[in-house]
């Protein structure tokens, strides 16, 4: 159901929200949507390393999908602002950082070794452990320079944000809305007898 084109947590989180036929479409707009969302996080691995061993432990309940929606949801009204802040001017507005930063102070993260990497895992077994997680997640791509290569899909009928790392791109997925621009502008070039 959900479709990943990022291997990064806040942009597979703001992503959930998209335009379809001109409407606003919500994939976590109810707790089994949340369920799933995570489900299939971590069967594409990508919340491996941070916390699914948390959330592989850890019994998601009804009541804890029904405490995390409101609490996800909000935090991603705030990641969105950010980040379109970052595709749009380079620079995220102000207070941002501190936002994020308090995220973390509410569900503090400990670091445990992986293998080849340290998995971060939070303290706090509720909703704002995984909220932790991704606010952590956002504070590295920024302070290692990563968030400014964020843009907004250039189909304008499209709100995902990418990251460029080639600073080529333009589409959040070329099979979609890339195919889908070039359909439109050969639609238009094409002369109407
Ligand atoms: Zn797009």
């Amino acid at each position: 159901m959900f479709r990943f084109q990022s291997q990064e947590l806040p942009l597979n989180l703001i992503n959930t929200e998209e335009m379809k036929r001109g409407r606003l479409v919500d994939s976590l707009s109810s707790a089994d949507n949340l369920k799933l969302w995570i489900q299939e996080m971590n069967a594409n691995q990508l919340l491996e390393g941070y916390c699914s061993h948390t959330l592989k432990g850890l019994e998601v309940t009804r009541e804890w999908l029904e405490e995390a929606l409101p609490v996800i949801r909000d935090f991603r009204a705030m990641l969105r602002k950010g980040l379109e802040e970052m595709a749009d001017h380079g620079v995220p507005e102000a207070g941002w950082v501190e936002r994020l930063e308090a995220v973390l102070e509410k569900a503090p993260l400990i670091f445990k070794y992986a293998g080849s990497s340290l998995a971060a895992i939070p303290l706090e077994k509720g909703p704002l452990g995984l909220i932790s997680v991704i606010a952590y997640q956002t504070l590295t791509l920024y302070a290692e320079g990563k968030l400014q290569s964020v843009r907004r899909c250039s189909n304008p009928k499209c709100i995902w944000l990418f990251m460029d790392s080639t600073g080529k791109r333009k589409w959040c997925s070329m099979k979609i809305c890339g195919n889908r621009m070039k359909a439109e502008r050969h639609k238009q070039s094409v002369p109407t007898e």
